[in-house]
């Protein structure tokens, strides 16, 4: 086996494993392989070696590499600016971290012009650090009611990015917060938030036993990220990349 083959076989018994001892069934946790910074060719192995679904943080990056990989479903992980709405949504089916309002709603107005239904997920702060991204668990309501609002948008769920740490126990506690919150939400709303997008590749095992059915796994099937990343060639629309 090369090398990709045996990391990925090792992530999926991990999930196996960690779906078995939750109670869980391994279908309903999504392998969102993230290929950021890896060059198209390895995407395609990727794809090649049964893993669905890709998950980069830049839409360009992901743009540049999708006519390499025809048969992948590219999900958004990182944020979207209001001004790469349009890109995004000619090529990814879900969302993962929309933590704005203005973006909510460009991604209203761009899905009524064109058409595209994307999934979409909230990104909750849910240890409130002053560096991250993401809705509080006070604000997101008022995005849920946006949300709703804008009747276009397709609400799936939530996603969340808990503080670094090497010890996955210690991310524990933030992806059952994530969970309640989705619970609470469901219940003050009356609607339902199936996806919880929760777990990398420290402590993907840990999100799945909090509830998790995206995880997004770089390092422990690309291995390594370094710093002579691939990058699109410079090109009339993708300029603004750089
Ligand atoms: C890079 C990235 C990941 C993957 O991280 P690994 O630790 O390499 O698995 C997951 N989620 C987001 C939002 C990322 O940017």
């Amino acid at each position: 086996m090369d090398d990709f083959s045996s990391r990925h076989a090792a992530v999926e018994e991990r999930i196996a494993a960690a779906c078995a001892r939750a109670g869980r069934d391994r279908a309903d946790v999504t392998l969102v392989g993230v290929s950021k910074t890896f060059p198209p060719e390895i995407a395609a192995e990727a794809i090649r070696d049964g893993v669905r679904v890709l998950g980069e943080n830049r839409v360009q990056e992901a743009l540049a590499k999708a006519p390499l990989c025809p048969s992948a479903e590219w999900h958004l992980i990182g944020p979207l600016q209001k001004n790469k709405v349009r890109h995004a949504l000619s090529l990814f089916s879900a969302i993962h971290a929309v933590d704005a309002l203005d973006t909510l709603e460009a991604l209203a107005r761009v899905q009524r012009e064109t058409g595209a239904r994307p999934d979409v997920l909230l990104e909750v702060n849910v240890a409130e650090e002053a560096s991250k991204h993401g809705f509080t668990a006070a604000s997101v309501r008022g995005a849920v009611r946006a949300a709703l609002e804008e009747g276009e948008v397709r609400l799936v769920g939530l996603m969340t990015i808990p503080p670094w740490t090497p010890d996955p126990e210690a991310s524990r506690p933030h992806f059952r917060a994530l969970r309640r919150l989705r619970d609470s939400l469901e219940r003050e709303f009356s609607i339902a938030l199936p996806q919880l997008s929760m777990g990398m590749s420290g402590d993907f095992e840990v999100a799945i036993e909090e509830g998790a059915t995206f995880v997004r796994v770089g390092t422990a099937l690309f291995g390594r990220r370094n710093a002579a990343a691939w990058k699109p060639e410079r090109s009339a629309d993708s300029d603004s990349y750089f």
